[in-house]
């Protein structure tokens, strides 16, 4: 069974973690999809994830995450970026570039396919070559230290469908890019989003992370990313 690996490590006292959620633009031209950045389905799960920092890790997660665009100057002051969707990213040139310059100066990306929707996988591994592309994502070996941050995770449980019995096991789930030595995003195309929204079912074609292993993950990436 996963156990804690370490002790959890807390904020500096005063340093308060906020999320920020990524307002990027959809490649769709359906009006409807143009709002994928923010899907309804959600919404609200950086709230989760910053109460379960909260609870778990004894980080000061601000229960207010932030909706920011790659081009805002307030970007600087949070290093902690999330994005997610279920159909098609794309950025432009000085988005690409913002989005370079902050991830090399010290900034950390975490984003999900939603549903593990094969558009969204496609679309950011073609987005990311732009922004590194001396740098492929590559698969994170299973001894990463990103599966031992805070949870000891050997294989990640995986839910396929809408039948939330039966995970399947990966060891091998998390994609990752380094820069000059640091982990700098990581990229899961199984949704870590459905598992942090409900209990464990979703819709019938859904690729998903179950919702414990998701939060353990949330939390092992959050303090990875804070503590290297
Ligand atoms: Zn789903």
């Amino acid at each position: 069974m996963a156990g804690i690996a370490a002790a959890a490590p807390s904020a500096a006292p005063g340093q308060e973690l906020t999320l920020v959620r990524l307002k990027y633009t959809v490649d769709t031209s359906n009006p409807d999809q143009r709002n994928d950045w923010n899907a309804k389905d959600f919404a609200h799960v950086l709230e989760n994830v910053s109460a379960l920092l909260r609870r778990t890790v004894s980080i000061q997660a601000s229960p207010e995450p932030k909706v920011l665009t790659l081009e805002d100057p307030a970007l600087a002051s949070y290093p902690f970026l999330f994005m997610a969707g279920h159909f098609g990213v794309v950025l432009n040139q000085a988005e690409t570039q913002w989005l370079r310059r902050h991830l090399t100066r010290g900034g950390f990306l975490l984003a999900t396919a939603c549903c593990g929707n094969p558009s969204f996988v496609r679309s950011f591994e073609r987005e990311m070559k732009k922004v590194f592309p001396e740098a492929p994502l590559k698969t994170l070996p299973r001894e990463h230290l990103v599966y031992r941050s805070l949870y000891e995770i050997d294989s990640v449980a995986c839910l396929s469908g809408a039948d939330s019995t039966r995970p399947s096991r990966n060891q091998s789930l998390l994609q990752g890019i380094e820069y000059d030595g640091h982990l700098v995003v990581v990229f899961s195309p199984k949704a870590l989003t459905c598992g942090w929204a409900q209990n464990g079912n979703c819709i019938p074609s859904c690729e998903r992370v179950a919702p414990e292993d998701a939060r353990k993950l949330a939390a092992n990436i959050v303090v990875f990313a804070l503590t290297h």
